[in-house]
């Protein structure tokens, strides 16, 4: 047993089993008791704890409320083997009922985002627009004519909803969407080059994340890797020299996460379009983020943009839904007629399908794109486009409702994200949250900490000793939220 650490703390996961009844056997027990074995002793069993409890625990199923009592119990001899008094059965009670409506609260939550990563991985990457949830709310609630054709009343296809949609906004001949982008991938791996050969740059053989190796996914799908150039320069004429009878691709992949300066060389799309034509293989292009719209509009580096690619005629032309798009999560596959019809009959395509609900979020992104109000819609695209002079009103705006010298507005970086535009930073203002130094449970971890544990957490940065606040991926109505988390744990 563990003595004297049980502070305040109420277990949420049991330490160790207790077993039922144990209140009253105490180890060492001897003829005058030690005032923590009258505490021990003045503890109810787990079976009255439950009967106690039956009022508030009602509508729990009997073995949760059984486990609730035990693990109060427990928490309540840690704290009397501690010295402290023991609590009252009301205060049992409460215990319960606080674990068990953890227990069965949602273990998915919706976070304030404030850390200034737009795209951030670990946060679910791209909120969707309003448009876009509601589409998805309808799908997920609601029959759809997902894979009916209303003209005909006979069986359809759900890939007819974004075709149409995907040739106008890319300006390829057509496309297909899948379940995310290694899942596309992999699918266009599998279907255009399994058993043959796919040549690609040695600075382009990249892990990605979460497991994700181009090398790897190469194996997978059947095709035989080959790698040319070196890490930092590639060449046309290494691509050339290295095609031979069993080659089916030509592959650029976009190094996402990672860039190589100096002295670098890399082959455009377009050259590498051409020397396909003319030695009659295929070019794929794994665009990563997949932009339809150019970020050196907003004062960012350029992006391969997804028309460019369909232009310069690479034969597929693949991105994430969730990335620069926008949208859901979901693989986005563009190019020729020819490769995308062997793409949709490949029997991985059905194991790799689109959900519904992402269907519906996806079609209701594109055509934002479609209208032409893709910047003013998308969550994504709202945030990288919001003005600096704004962020630092809102920023001030908190620091002088909250008026402790402990909270300062500041200017801060923000950045993309998701593998987009690495190493690229978007100017912007926050909070910067100072810690007590003189109080370890006041120090900048502890703080963001509390944070996190709120209701609905705010997920912020600790740097320098500070929390830092980035105000860019924070959605204007909730300052409010953030301005009275600030004001309830200063005060605390
Ligand atoms: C992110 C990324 C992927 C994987 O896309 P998901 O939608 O996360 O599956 C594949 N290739 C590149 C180049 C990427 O940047």
């Amino acid at each position: 047993m563990q003595i004297g650490h049980a502070g305040d703390q109420r277990p949420d996961v049991p330490r160790e089993q207790v077993s039922a009844g144990e209140s009253t056997v105490v180890a060492g027990e001897s003829a005058d008791l030690a005032p923590a074995t009258r505490a021990l002793r003045a503890l109810p069993s787990v079976e009255r704890l439950v009967q106690i409890a039956a009022d508030a625990c009602a509508g729990w199923p009997r073995p949760m409320i059984v486990d609730a009592a035990r693990e109060a119990l427990a928490w309540a001899r840690e704290r009397a083997r501690a010295g402290d008094p023991p609590p009252a059965a009301a205060s049992l009670v409460t215990t319960m009922v606080e674990m068990l409506h953890q227990r069965t609260s949602p273990s998915l939550r919706t976070v304030i985002n404030a850390t200034g990563v737009i795209l951030h991985t670990n946060l679910g990457r791209a909120p969707v627009s309003e448009a876009a949830g509601q589409a998805m709310l309808m799908a997920a609630t609601h029959y759809s004519n997902l894979e009916f054709d209303l003209d005909s009343g006979e069986r359809g296809s759900r890939h007819v909803h974004l075709r149409t949609l995907l040739r106008e906004v890319t300006g390829a001949e057509d496309g297909l969407v899948v379940n995310n982008n290694a899942g596309a991938v992999l699918l266009c791996l599998s279907a255009l080059a399994g058993g043959r050969e796919v040549i690609v740059s040695r600075g382009q053989a990249v892990e990605i994340g979460g497991g994700f190796r181009i090398p790897e996914v190469m194996r997978q799908s059947g095709a035989d890797l080959v790698e040319v150039g070196t890490t930092n320069r590639t060449y046309l004429s290494d691509y050339e020299a290295a095609i031979t009878e069993r080659t089916a691709l030509l592959l650029r992949v976009h190094p996402s996460n990672f860039r190589l300066d100096g002295f670098v060389h890399a082959v455009g799309i377009a050259e590498m379009t051409d020397l396909g034509r003319r030695r009659g293989v295929g070019v794929m292009d794994d665009l990563g983020s997949g932009a339809l719209l150019d970020p050196r509009s907003f004062g960012l580096r350029d992006e391969p943009l997804v028309q460019d690619s369909v232009r310069a005629g690479a034969t597929v032309v693949c991105f994430s839904g969730d990335k620069l798009l926008g949208g859901p999560q979901a693989g986005v596959i563009v190019g020729s007629r020819e490769a995308i019809e062997r793409i949709r009959r490949h029997p991985l395509a059905r194991a790799l399908r689109i959900d519904k609900v992402s269907l519906a979020g996806l079609e209701a992104t594109l055509r934002h794109y479609q209208r032409g109000e893709a910047t003013r819609m998308i969550p994504i695209w709202r945030m990288i486009a919001r003005s600096c002079d704004d962020l630092e009103r809102r920023a001030r705006q908190i620091e002088r409702s909250i008026g402790s010298p402990r909270v300062r507005a500041a200017e801060m970086l923000a950045t993309v994200g998701g593998g987009s535009l690495p190493q690229e930073t978007l100017p912007s203002w926050g909070l910067v949250i100072s810690p007590i130094t003189a109080d370890p449970g006041q120090s900048a971890h502890s703080l963001a900490r509390r944070l996190r544990n709120r209701v609905r957490p705010i997920i912020g940065r600790v740097e320098r000793d500070a929390v830092w606040l980035d105000l860019r991926t924070v959605e204007p109505e909730h300052d409010a939220e953030v301005l009275a988390a600030l004001r309830s744990e200063l005060t605390e």
